[in-house]
């Protein structure tokens, strides 16, 4: 089979060379970071640089950014950290903010997965103690962006804190974190071409923040453990490179544009939303999302069936459930996702191999397996 059209970035985006460079640079040198000696020295001179980089990206001082596992870690420490019992979130945050905190308030989604703003408004007055408010900035399914600005908004007139899940946003489009006005923003390397395993958290500085993480006190006291890193350092290099990467809007809307025309009854959901411009994920009704998959991926696309969870079994989307979207229709529902490295060539052939699939199940010698 010939070279593969990588369409999976919201999964992991493949590390940039210029990010394995300076991992390789990294391993070679060694040292640890909190060591006096030379060789500490040098591996702190890695961290500080990627903290700079990281930084960069998203508008934070160098200070405010905490080095993490990844942005499932960046989470918890956020949602620990701030030190609230009542905490808000919408009704579409990934697993690793839903499922931590369990017993938080769920404040709905419309139709096109934005959060509902008069609803977290009235939650938040409701009782007198002071909240935080988690809010994503791009969903990982649809690439809708929550309108962060406003949710800041309101959640200062309640004296609510704020954290926001950037791990998708981050790199495709400008995030500001002190321009939003967020107190805690989460991050992670895999999701921008860097190593997966490395992620980060920005306290605001002034942002209550108490630690669950004890240790050597790394992190200026904030997440204790010695530092990945190699892995810091390729994310710093690949925060650099996203920080200058292509919009791939003009891409995604050919695409779009394209599937449409082939599968006319075929949804695109959130895309009455602003969204961000590398996520599609769309429906080709009759056809479940797992076929979809396995027979793109013969034609050599890799895509992945809405929310793939960790185990890589297709799971029902909660993010189309929150939208309304009904079970029989969410199951046929694929996530398209560019990224650093998509070529127009790699979008010609995913619009191939759908003409192909959708050509062959309308003959019907593909089982329509409508609800998997
Ligand atoms: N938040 C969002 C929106 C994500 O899409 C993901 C990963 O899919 C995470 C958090 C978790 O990041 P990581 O894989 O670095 O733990």
């Amino acid at each position: 089979m010939s070279v593969s059209a990588y369409l999976d970035h919201n999964a992991t985006s493949p590390l940039r060379p210029e990010a394995f460079e300076s991992m390789v640079e990294a391993l070679r040198a060694g040292g640890n970071p909190s060591s006096v000696h030379a060789a500490g020295r040098k591996a702190r001179g890695f961290v500080e640089a990627a903290r700079r980089q990281v930084a960069g990206l998203v508008g934070a001082l160098p200070g405010e950014v905490v080095f993490t596992s990844g942005g499932t870690e960046a989470n918890s420490l956020a949602l620990s950290g701030a030190g609230r019992r009542r905490v808000l979130i919408s009704a579409v945050e990934h697993d690793s903010v839903s499922r931590t905190v369990p017993d938080a308030e769920i404040i709905p989604v419309d139709g096109n997965g934005v959060v509902d703003l008069a609803v977290l408004e009235q939650v938040l007055t409701t009782t007198r103690e002071p909240a935080l408010v988690s809010v994503m900035s791009a969903n990982n399914e649809t690439g809708v962006l929550q309108p962060i600005g406003e949710v800041v908004r309101l959640a200062r007139a309640a004296g609510a804190l704020v954290h926001c899940d950037a791990v998708q946003a981050a790199g495709k489009v400008p995030v500001d974190i002190h321009g939003l006005g967020v107190d805690y923003l989460s991050l992670s390397a895999h999701k921008l071409g860097g190593p997966a395993g490395v992620g980060a958290l920005i306290v605001r500085s002034g942002a209550p923040f108490e630690t669950d993480r004890r240790g050597g006190g790394q992190e200026s006291n904030r997440r204790a453990g010695t530092e990945n890193v190699a892995g810091i350092a390729g994310f710093g290099v690949a925060a650099r490179g996203a920080s200058q990467s292509a919009d791939f809007g003009s891409l995604r809307d050919r695409l779009e544009i394209a599937l449409v025309q082939i599968v006319p009854k075929a949804r695109i959901f959130g895309s009455a939303a602003r969204r961000v411009g590398n996520t599609t994920c769309v429906s080709m009704p009759g056809v479940s999302a797992e076929t979809q998959v396995m027979a793109l991926d013969l034609a050599g696309v890799c895509v992945s069936a809405g929310a793939a969870c960790s185990s890589g079994k297709v799971q029902r989307s909660a993010v189309l459930a929150a939208m309304g979207v009904a079970p029989n229709e969410a199951t046929t529902a694929i996530r398209i996702s560019l990224g650093w490295n998509t070529v127009p060539a790699d979008i010609d052939r995913l619009i191939a191999a759908w003409r192909d699939l959708y050509i062959r199940v309308t003959q019907s010698d593909i089982p329509r397996a409508a609800a998997a």
